[in-house]
């Protein structure tokens, strides 16, 4: 038997205890569930066993499958999870299993398994396989809405979220709540069900029971999860299971479920969200850093400026218990400062989201300062005025002047060389670019910018406290715009060409949003407020080469005073208190006039061309950055794109996107563009090879 399942017989009870740390993932190939099995079987036919009792070792129960053996083959002699639950639906003793910690996925499935569970308070209860685009596949589909109902069986399939010890009891998934010693209390709790002979109640057996009409029921399920999940094939496959649940015998719905898991393992979609999970997980790596290197410690922060920037990222600190003093060049933009701050938070008190008490308590973490003398404590300042460079250098002096040795400073720059800003300072070591994402308080992405001189601490430090104030940090090299707005600047520089040619705002939002993008790039626009753009725009006409393409159909929307939604009118119009875009006769004149006096023939654009269009540009600036070494690796690009800039999950992000589709393909696209419209389009140099070589991205 394998060390890593212990089993004893203690007071008639065979104990079958987990012990693979850090988890206790259930591995087919180190034998856990081998193990199971054969102790299972043994105590079966032993006399002095009445009642089984499976248990993890370590603080929870089993947070599910091996994720390192996803896709592999299966192992010969070794069970797996289906060949333990058949033989527990069969054993004659009754089990018991005690619940506590993360118990998810196939942890949870081997648990409902079991005839009896107790669980202690604290541990999450739940099946989160359609978050990797899968479903449970052990059962999980078929037991769970037998135990709690088709309704809520449906709710935590397809939301994949799990639910408290408290909830699980209410939902009838945990029969007993057991608290101080988990051990020694399930142990009791089994042999009480030895004690008042309750029956071996398999979750097989039992019917699901729906409220009301069960045809009503489905149908309304299956319109609902088409419309909140679009692009996401698992939620309605999860849904088609437990409908097999509540209308088939148990095995055949097994089977089913079985059937469906085998076809979403192989979808482009489940791939692609997989892709997504490792490749966060990855971000947090830094190739070049020691493993020892050391951690500067984070316990109070400054941020300089309070305006629609610095407040966000105030809220990031005082959100995760960090203290955080404001700074500001007068008191009445401090006042305007916190007055935002706080009605952000009365909005989500307002939503039931945060409790008052929060609220005040995260608020009493900020505190608003005038002067550069109140900031010489702080751990870590981070700047966020103006974007001029010479304001930046002027902060930053005084920053250099008054805090503390040892504190990191950083500036959210979206745009500036960070190295001309470190310079300025005595101390280029300690200097890094943490660039939020608007609104900073929601955006999950912290783009991690290293400098020439950054010290590796201070990048190291700077990955932890992403962490801490639940980012998602990927480390980014310096170049203008970093990982995510140079991509980005093409992707809108290629819709406005596309405008000139023939296209409308309406037709390319059209094609990007049923790509999966939530806004196509003039709805973003119209949002974001086009003046900000104009005015950088302007300031560059001077350098701006003539000969270069250049689309003046935003200058000409800016220069009607159409700043987008904030001014009722951008690319569309908007009506009072509507942000429903509007397609707008005058922008098609516009537009129309725009194209003639560039001497552009307006045609007709194909869907797949914007398509194409918008997206190769994305990639290929990406592998331009992953050549220069800006980004790390393709799949850090994939995150800055997910968590920055919507791109649709179940495509993986902009480089993973382009591995589905083949590079060789996407290469020979951009070849073609690059034919037709020129310079824009000249592939980047790893591109060209890995589409000539038959290469991918993501390895
Ligand atoms: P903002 O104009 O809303 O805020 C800037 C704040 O800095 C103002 O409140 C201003 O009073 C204050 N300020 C200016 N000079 C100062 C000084 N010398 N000392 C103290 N305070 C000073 O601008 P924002 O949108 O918050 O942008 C701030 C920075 O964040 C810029 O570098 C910008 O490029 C960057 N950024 C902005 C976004 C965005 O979407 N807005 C996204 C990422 C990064």
């Amino acid at each position: 038997m394998s060390n890593i399942i212990e089993y004893e017989v203690k007071n008639h009870v065979g104990v079958i205890t987990l012990n693979n740390p850090p988890v206790n993932a259930l591995s087919v190939s180190k034998g856990l569930l081998q193990g199971i099995l054969d102790a299972l079987k043994q105590g079966d036919h032993d006399p002095a066993v009445r009642v089984f009792l499976l248990i993890g070792a370590g603080r929870n129960f089993s947070g599910g499958a091996d994720i390192s053996e996803f896709g592999k083959p299966p192992v010969p002699g070794m069970a797996n999870l289906r060949d333990v639950l058949a033989y527990m639906d069969t054993i004659t003793k009754p089990i018991v299993a005690a619940i506590a910690g993360p118990t998810m996925g196939g942890g949870l499935e081997l648990a409902l398994g079991a005839h009896y569970r107790c669980a202690i308070t604290g541990a999450q209860i739940g099946l989160p396989e359609v978050k990797l685009g899968i479903l449970p596949g052990a059962g999980g589909t078929q037991r769970l809405p037998r135990l709690v109902g088709a309704a809520r069986g449906v709710e935590m399939i397809v939301s994949g979220d799990p639910v408290s010890t408290e909830k699980a009891h209410e939902l009838g998934i945990v029969d007993e709540i057991v608290t101080g010693d988990l051990r020694a209390s399930a142990i009791a709790f089994a042999t009480r069900v030895v004690r008042e002979s309750r029956p071996i109640r398999r979750a097989s057996a039992l019917a699901v029971a729906v409220d009301g009409d069960v045809d009503a029921f489905f149908t309304q399920a299956r319109e609902r999860i088409a419309r909140e999940h679009r692009g996401y094939p698992a939620p309605l496959e999860c849904l088609a299971c437990v409908e097999a649940a509540t209308r088939r015998p148990f095995a055949e719905g097994v089977k089913f479920e079985r059937e469906r898991f085998e076809h979403l393992v192989g979808t482009t979609e489940s791939k692609a969200l997989r892709h997504a999970f490792f490749a966060e997980r990855a971000a947090n790596k830094v190739r070049d850093l020691p493993d020892d290197t050391p951690l500067r410690e984070i316990r109070t922060a400054a941020v300089i400026g309070a305006g629609t920037m610095g407040g966000g990222i105030a809220m990031n600190f005082a959100n995760a218990g960090i203290p955080v003093k404001v700074l500001e060049a007068a008191q009445d933009r401090l006042d305007k400062g916190f007055e935002t701050i706080r009605r952000n938070y009365a909005a989500t008190v307002a939503k039931g989201r945060l409790s008052q008490d929060a609220m005040d308590r995260r608020m009493g973490l900020l505190t608003g300062v005038l002067s550069y003398d109140d900031i010489g404590d702080a751990d870590i300042v981070v700047e966020a005025v103006f974007e001029e460079m010479d304001v930046k250098k002027d902060v930053f002096r005084k920053i250099d002047a008054a805090a503390k040795p040892g504190a990191i400073l950083a500036t959210n720059t979206s745009t500036l060389d960070i190295d001309e800003i470190a310079a300025v300072t005595s101390r280029p070591a300690d200097v890094i670019g943490l660039h939020f994402f608007s609104p900073a308080n929601v955006m999950r992405l912290l783009e991690i910018v290293r400098g020439a001189k950054t010290a590796n601490d201070v990048i190291a430090t700077s990955m932890k406290l992403a962490k801490t104030i639940r980012k998602v940090g990927v480390l980014v090299g310096v170049c203008d715009g970093f990982v995510g707005n140079r991509m980005v600047h093409a992707y809108f520089r290629e819709a406005g060409f596309l405008l000139e040619e023939g296209a409308l705002p309406q037709q390319v939002d059209r094609v990007m949003e049923e790509f999966g993008f939530a806004m196509g790039p003039f709805r973003v626009s119209d949002l974001a407020g086009l003046d900000i753009g104009w005015a950088i725009r302007k300031r560059q006409a001077a350098t701006r080469d003539p000969n270069e393409r250049y689309s003046t159909i935003a200058d000409r929307i800016c220069e009607k005073g159409r700043f987008g939604q904030k001014t009722g009118a951008g690319y569309y119009r908007y009506e009072t208190g509507s942000r429903k875009p509007i397609p707008d006769p005058e922008i098609e004149t516009l537009i129309v006039e725009a194209s003639k006096e560039a001497g552009i023939e307006r045609r007709e654009i194909g869907d797949q061309e914007i398509l194409e269009r918008c997206v190769y540009q994305l990639v290929n600036v990406g592998a331009e950055l992953l050549e220069e070494g800006i980004a790390q690796r393709a799949s850090d690009i994939d995150i800055v794109y997910l968590y920055g800039y919507g791109f649709p999950r179940y495509r993986g992000g902009p480089m993973f996107y382009a591995d589905t589709v083949g590079l060789d393909k996407v290469l020979d696209a951009v070849r073609g563009y690059e034919a037709r419209f020129g310079r824009f389009w000249k592939p980047a140099p790893l591109l060209e090879r890995l589409g000539s070589e038959g290469g991918r991205f993501n390895g």
